[in-house]
């Protein structure tokens, strides 16, 4: 069973597949070229399967053999600004902005408000698109963040985030520690027993 990532993100397909390990995973970009899929749902949830629609219908007369695609629709959402910036995370700095001038505008954002340290969590949504039907799971990672960014581990938010027991921001702790916590791993072993149910 091939496991194929509705994905372009360097840092989310590392962590997809460092999580999945005893499947067969593959970025859909092994199958087609890479192309945008405007993402204007009104959730993450939403987002999700759009995504994994849009690359289950280009790529599934291209693969061969069983397989699934596993989209992953993520952000992070601060309570105190509104939860922003929520599903615009990725373009929170502006469309095509960069990990680094989210990050920043976040970090500016709450400088701006005069927070230097509040609550905030991170959601992932996870469509899996089978020929037998759709079918979506969410993972949370609660924890703050702060208006500086430490370290460079993890990628987007991770310099400015602090998990819940910690005092280091997942910039700086070890990639094992974030892959206990993070919303990506825990919507990922729900997504892993649907596809081994399911599929
Ligand atoms: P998506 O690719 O449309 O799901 O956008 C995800 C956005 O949220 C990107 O800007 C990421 O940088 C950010 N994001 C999602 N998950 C994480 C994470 O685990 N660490 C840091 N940033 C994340």
């Amino acid at each position: 069973m091939k496991i194929i990532l509705a994905s372009g993100n360097q840092g989310k397909i590392r962590e997809i597949a460092s999580y999945c390990d005893t499947h067969d995973v593959h970025p859909y970009t092994d199958f087609t070229e890479k192309f945008e899929v405007v993402e204007d749902g009104a959730t993450f949830k939403e987002n999700a399967l759009l995504k994994a629609h849009a690359v289950y219908d280009r790529i599934k007369e291209k693969v061969t053999g069983d397989f699934v695609v596993l989209s992953d629709d993520s952000g992070i959402s601060v309570p105190a600004l509104g939860n922003i910036p929520g599903i615009y995370s990725a373009r929170y700095a502006g469309e095509g902005a960069t990990d680094k001038e989210n990050l920043h505008k976040l970090i500016d954002t709450l400088k701006s408000a005069g927070i230097e340290r509040t609550p905030a969590y991170y959601t992932a949504a996870m469509a899996i698109v089978t020929d037998k039907g759709d079918f979506t799971v969410h993972g949370w990672m609660y924890g703050d963040v702060i208006a500086e960014a430490r370290g460079d581990r993890g990628f987007g938010y991770d310099p400015m985030f602090i998990p819940e027991g910690y005092e280091s921001t997942l910039g700086e702790l070890d990639a094992e520690v974030k892959q206990k916590l993070s919303h990506r791993a825990k919507a990922l072993e729900l997504a892993k027993t649907v596809i081994e149910t399911v599929a």
